[in-house]
């Protein structure tokens, strides 16, 4: 099952994207972790990346794409995959139906998780990230059981650079003018499918699984 991962930053992609890779045993991808495990690391291509990342924009097509359709193609990618931050303009989503095209292979669901706005800011102030192992938390929604401590692997959690109000802005920005757009190339072929995300966690997963079968 190949399915992408669609909505505002915030909105419960990564969230859903880890319960979907867990419940269906197949990898999850997100382009961001990437990045920012790039940046931790000092690569060149983490140095390029992060100077789009803090400003809010969007890391050129030509840094991701290669970098997605190399991994697309690994051994444990053979049953599918859930794509959480790819694609995110038009030539992304065209360069990917490409690559898959090659294989004979297509996206079976695009997920698009809607949540206004208004609710978004809130979601990133409150956001706490894991870089050690990518988990995500929310200070009052998701809280961990220690604060400021990974449930997971025990690593200190940080408030990414690019959750801060202003730059939250900007990226909502770029996501209406660049990202959207997608929703309707993913309608025309057919494999669109649309959960509210502003429902509880646990309710919007449920949703999901309704939608992909058990
Ligand atoms: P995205 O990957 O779309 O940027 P995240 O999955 O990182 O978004 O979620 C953004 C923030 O909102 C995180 O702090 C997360 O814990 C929290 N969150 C995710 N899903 C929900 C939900 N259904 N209700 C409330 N908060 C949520
Ligand atoms: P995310 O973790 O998905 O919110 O991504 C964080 C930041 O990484 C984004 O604001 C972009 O700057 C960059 N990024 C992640 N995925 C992509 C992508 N597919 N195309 C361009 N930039 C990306």
């Amino acid at each position: 099952m190949k399915i992408i991962m669609l909505g505002a930053p915030g909105a419960g992609k990564g969230t859903q994207a880890k319960m979907i890779a867990d419940k269906y045993g197949i990898p999850h991808i997100s382009t961001g972790d990437i990045f920012r495990a790039n940046i931790k690391n000092g690569t060149e291509l983490g140095k390029k990346a992060k100077t789009y990342m803090d400003q809010g924009l969007l890391v050129p097509d030509e840094l991701v794409v290669d970098l997605v359709a190399d991994r697309v193609v690994q051994d444990d990618c053979k049953n599918g995959y859930v794509l959480d931050g790819f694609p995110r303009t038009i030539p992304q989503a065209e360069a990917l139906d490409a690559a898959l095209g090659k294989m004979g292979a297509k996206i079976d669901f695009a997920i698009d998780v809607d949540v206004p706005d208004e609710n978004i800011i809130t979601r990133m102030s409150g956001r706490r990230a894991c870089v050690a192992c990518g988990a995500t938390y929310h200070i009052v929604n998701i809280p961990t059981k220690v604060e400021g401590i990974c449930d997971r692997c025990g690593a200190e959690l940080i408030l990414r650079d690019d959750d801060k109000p202003e730059t939250v802005k900007k990226r909502l920005a770029v996501y209406h003018e660049q990202t959207q757009p997608l929703i309707d190339y993913y309608t025309k072929q057919g494999c669109l499918v649309d959960v509210d995300g502003t429902q509880d966690m646990a309710d919007v997963f449920a949703a999901i699984v309704k939608i992909l079968g058990a």
